[in-house]
C-alpha cells in the first residue's frame, strides 16, 4: 500500500440512462434528465462535505451511463471530480461510456479532463443478443465507440456478456473474435446474472425465459480464458482480461481490500475500517445532500477479523492470489488460522491452490468461486 496516499482511490457514481435495461439492477434513474443540474449540484455540495481536496491514483467515474450527460454537464461533473481529487502522477481516470449516443465531442472533453481510460458497455456484438439484453445500441456503435476512445485515450476496454437466453456457444466465440477484431486494451466478461427485481427476474419466475445450461455457461467463460489468453491477455481477476500493462488500477484496489473514497447516489466508500452505502433512490439521495442531510443510507464498522476475511475472499479473486505472510502482516492474522478447515476442503477438492506462501484459485477453482467464497466469509 502507497505510504503517501490512503485512501488511493476514489469513485463517482452517475445515475443516469436513456432506459434500463432489463437485466440492470444498478443505481440509475431512466428518463429523468431534467434532474441533471440538480444532481451535479447536490454531487458538488456531497464532494465538498466528504473531504478537502486531495490527490488520488485513481479515480472511476461509473454508472449508470456517465457520457449520458450533455456535453456541457459532463464538464461539470469532470471538473468538480478532479478539483477535489486532483490526480497523482501517472494516475488512472476510468470513465464508463456506452456505444450509444458517445460521439467525438464527448470523448474530447474526456481527454481534456485527464480521463485515461475508457470502459465501454459493448455487451456484444449480436444484433438479436443486443436486442435480448435490451441494449439500445447497434453493434456497428462498438466499433465506432473503440475508434472515438482510442484517438484520445491510452487505455480503452470491453465489457461482454455471456449466457443470456438462447446464446449458442457459436455467438459467444463471435462476439470474442469480433472484440478481438478491435484490440481492445482491457476486457471484463460476465455471465449474465438475474436479480431479483429485473424484468429479466421476473420473466424468469414466469418461465418466459430460461437460464443457460451450466455446462454451455461453464464453456462460455472457459472459451473466454483460452481466446483471451492466446490473444496476449493477461487473466488477471476472475473476469478481467488485460494487455501488459493496461490492467485496471482502480479494481485492484479494491481486491487489495485498500480504502476508497466514493459519492453520488447507492456509491459505496471504505473509509476508517467503515463501509457506507448511500441511499440509492437517486432523488432521496438528491434531497438529502441538498437539505444538508447525510445521504448515507447503511453504514457499519467491520470488525478486525471481518476486514481479514473480507480481504481474502476479494485477494482470492486475482489470479496471483493472497500471499501468506503479507496477508498476516496487513491484517494480524494466519490465513491457516482463520479459515483453514475450508481452505483444507477446497483445496482437496481441486479448487484452491495452498501450497508454498500463496494461496490461489485454480483453473477449476475458477468456475465455481462465487460458490467458495460464502464459507471464508462465514463464521
Ligand atoms: S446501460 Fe448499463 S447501467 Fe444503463 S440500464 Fe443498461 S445495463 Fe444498466
Amino acid at each position: 500500500m502507497s505510504k503517501q496516499l490512503s485512501p488511493r482511490a476514489a469513485y463517482v457514481h452517475v445515475p443516469f440512462c436513456v432506459h434500463r435495461c432489463g437485466y440492470c439492477n444498478f443505481t440509475l434513474i431512466a428518463g429523468r434528465d431534467d434532474l441533471i443540474e440538480a444532481y451535479l449540484s447536490a454531487l458538488e455540495r456531497e464532494l465538498s462535505l466528504l473531504v478537502e481536496p486531495r490527490p488520488v491514483e485513481t479515480l472511476f467515474i461509473g454508472g449508470g451511463t456517465p457520457t449520458h450527460l450533455p456535453p456541457a454537464a459532463l464538464a461539470r461533473l469532470l471538473g468538480a471530480v478532479r478539483r477535489r481529487f486532483p490526480l497523482a502522477e501517472r494516475g488512472e481516470f476510468s470513465v464508463e461510456a456506452n456505444p450509444a449516443g458517445l460521439d467525438a465531442e464527448r470523448v474530447d472533453i474526456l481527454a481534456e479532463h485527464g480521463v485515461t481510460r475508457m470502459s465501454l458497455g459493448a455487451q456484444s456484438f449480436d444484433a438479436d443478443k443486443l436486442a435480448m439484453l435490451e441494449r439500445d445500441h447497434a453493434p456497428a456503435d462498438i466499433a465506432r465507440g473503440v475508434e472515438l476512445g482510442r484517438k484520445r485515450l491510452a487505455s480503452v476496454s470491453l465489457d461482454l456478456i455471456f449466457g443470456t437466453p438462447g446464446e449458442t456457444l457459436a455467438v459467444w466465440r463471435r462476439d470474442l473474435e469480433s472484440a478481438l477484431r478491435l484490440t481492445p486494451d482491457h476486457v471484463s466478461t460476465y455471465g449474465l446474472t438475474y436479480e431479483r427485481g429485473t424484468t429479466f427476474w421476473n420473466r424468469l419466475s414466469r418461465g418466459r425465459i430460461a437460464r443457460l445450461d451450466e455446462e454451455l455457461e461453464r464453456s462460455m467463460y472457459a472459451e473466454a480464458i483460452d481466446a483471451l489468453g492466446v490473444a496476449g491477455f493477461e487473466h488477471y481477476e476472475v473476469s478481467n482480461f488485460a494487455r501488459p500493462g493496461h490492467r485496471c488500477r482502480h479494481n485492484e484496489i479494491y481486491w487489495a481490500a485498500e480504502e476508497y473514497y466514493a459519492a453520488g447516489p447507492g456509491a459505496a466508500r471504505y473509509l476508517a475500517g467503515r463501509r457506507e452505502t448511500n441511499h440509492r433512490s437517486t432523488t432521496t439521495w438528491l434531497k438529502r445532500v441538498l437539505a444538508g442531510e447525510s445521504p448515507v443510507a447503511e453504514s457499519e464498522t467491520l470488525s478486525p477479523e471481518d476486514r481479514a476475511r473480507e480481504a481474502l475472499v476479494l485477494g482470492l479473486r486475482r489470479m496471483e492470489g493472497v500471499d501468506r505472510r503479507e496477508f498476516a502482516a496487513r491484517t494480524g492474522f494466519e490465513i491457516d488460522v482463520l479459515v483453514g478447515r475450508e481452505l483444507s476442503r477446497f483445496v482437496e477438492l481441486g479448487l484452491l491452490i495452498g501450497e508454498g506462501g500463496r494461496v490461489r484459485l485454480t483453473r477449476e477453482g475458477l468456475f465455481v468461486s462465487d460458490a467458495i467464497w460464502p464459507a471464508f466469509l462465514r463464521r
